[in-house]
């Protein structure tokens, strides 16, 4: 492929590269964006249909504030037609930090040597897993640097380790995974070992960029990293994560080849990514980011809502790395997912280490340092329904973000009432009295919504169960 360096020859042939970034460009500087189009698009979506990349270049190029607004509206009309009140959450959990790699932007690089590096030992991943079951988590993400200690069998034996430790009513029931690309075998240990999704993000889907910014390891090899997920499908695997970590080239640029990796998926394997991310870099030990591309928060609420439109059934997800207010503008916009009482310091879940941020322990700074019982109560107090949802996984109903989305009735039958009962687990188990007060009214407002007595009957009978102790039953 002409657009491609010499360096990032393809070597297998099966997983082609995608991206061509005339071609993005192109859509980019040649479509046009009148007020009509960008209605008409905004329309299509809101139609219930995927937008493709002319059409996602019309909402990129509005730049008319009457229109970024409308493109908002439209994003908010869509979360509420389609997705309802459900905010599902998740925690990170970094288990090591050692990497062979150097991206500039990150505190783990190589050649970071004021990074202090540790991997977990079985014992303090199981400190790790009881202290955040004791908040209430549900769902955690494995978050790893890139380095020979963490094979997939050593992945996979901790994801095994994490699913058995429980404590009290506390368990772990969905393991996601961030981790360097694997080849098919490792991908397939992982899978084996039941984990939920495998998350890699691009970084950059600009291959001169990409290469300014990855000066060694493994992963400077952009290519082996865009056809990753395309190993994982050919694993089994095809519950899989994409991202963009915005600041490192042109925000629109990005969005677009965001698109382009989702119908590429659905061409080839007939399934999109499971969850789109879009990491915005956080100030890190020994950053090295030239400023030239990093967006304002304007940009980033507008950026998100054109995603919403464009993808409306992959989920979205957004992390603590965002400020409360702009967690707070952006959930509106139809965010699915969302971390809470988040810690990047290795084993600072249990072990409470020094109460400033320690950038030398951390990969980035967070700026939402919230607790999970703050996180929960902000949601109810804005009318949101948390959800600690973990079904549709563990019933091998893959493709749920596609089911809420076009299966009529779907999310009044499995998604709320799954919600309802995992809220009201997490009153029983860990809520203070004033949150649990606040839970309920919200739990028995969303009951009120359920329009099939069938299903508010049995809703009602699980509450009860869950009050006299019975856990983890679902839709
Ligand atoms: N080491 C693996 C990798 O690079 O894919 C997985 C984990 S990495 C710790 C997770 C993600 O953090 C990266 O993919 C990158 O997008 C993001 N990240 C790295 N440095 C960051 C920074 N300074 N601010 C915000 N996000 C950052
Ligand atoms: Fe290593 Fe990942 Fe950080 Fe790159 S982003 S330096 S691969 S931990």
């Amino acid at each position: 492929m002409k657009f491609y360096p010499e360096k990032y020859k393809i070597k297998d042939q099966r997983m082609k590269p995608f991206i061509d970034p005339e071609e993005i460009w192109d859509y980019i500087n040649n479509t046009e964006s009148t007020k009509e189009r960008v209605r008409e698009v905004i329309a299509k979506a809101l139609n219930k249909e995927r937008l493709n990349l002319k059409e996602t270049a019309v909402l990129i190029n509005a730049n008319d504030p009457e229109l970024i607004e409308e493109i908002k509206q439209g994003a908010k009309t869509l979360k509420e037609k389609v997705y309802g009140n459900r905010i599902v959450l998740f925690a990170p959990l970094y288990v090591g930090n050692k990497c062979t790699n150097n991206c500039e932007y990150c505190g783990f690089k190589a050649s970071n040597k004021d990074a202090i590096r540790q991997t977990l030992s079985d014992n303090e991943l199981i400190k790790e897993v009881e202290a955040l079951e004791d908040n209430g988590q549900k769902r955690l993400i494995l978050v790893y640097g890139e380095h020979k200690h963490y094979s997939p069998e050593f992945i996979a034996k901790n994801v095994k380790t994490v699913y058995s430790v429980k404590k009290g009513n506390g368990e772990i029931r969905r393991v996601n995974i961030n981790a360097a690309p694997l080849d098919i075998d490792g991908f397939r240990t992982v899978k084996d070992a039941g984990i939920g999704t495998y998350q890699i993000f691009q970084e950059t889907y600009h291959p001169e960029a990409y290469a300014k910014y990855h000066l060694g390891g493994k992963k400077r090899d952009f290519e082996y990293r865009l056809t990753s997920l395309d190993r994982a499908q050919e694993a089994g695997l095809d519950d899989v994560g994409i991202g963009a970590l915005f600041g490192l080239y042109d925000w629109r640029y990005e969005v677009l080849a965001m698109v382009r990796h989702t119908n590429h998926f659905e061409a080839c394997y007939n399934v999109g990514p499971h969850t789109i991310s879009f990491p915005r870099i956080q100030d890190a030990s020994a950053v090295n980011v030239d400023p030239k591309y990093m967006i304002t928060d304007d940009e980033f609420t507008r950026l998100i809502a054109i995603l919403r439109l464009a993808v409306p059934y992959t989920g979205l997800i957004l992390t603590a790395r965002e400020s409360e207010q702009v967690r707070r503008e952006v959930m509106s916009f139809g965010v699915s997912q969302i971390d809470g009482g988040t810690k990047l310091e290795l084993g600072s879940y249990h072990e409470s280490q020094n109460e400033e941020q320690n950038l030398n322990r951390e990969q980035f700074a967070i700026n939402d340092n919230r607790s999970l019982a703050e996180i929960i109560d902000e949601l109810i107090e804005n009318e949101y329904l948390p959800s600690f949802c973990t079904a549709c996984y563990r019933l091998g109903r893959t493709g749920e973000h596609f089911m809420e989305f076009s299966v009529p009735g779907f999310i009044k039958r499995f998604c709320t009432p799954n919600a309802i009962l995992t809220l009201a687990e997490y009153i029983e188990d860990y809520a203070t009295p004033e949150v649990a007060d606040k839970a309920w009214r919200i739990i028995n407002k969303e009951i009120k919504g359920l329009d099939d007595e069938k299903v508010v009957c049995l809703v009602n009978e699980r509450i009860e169960k869950i009050k006299q102790g019975e856990r983890d039953m679902y839709f």
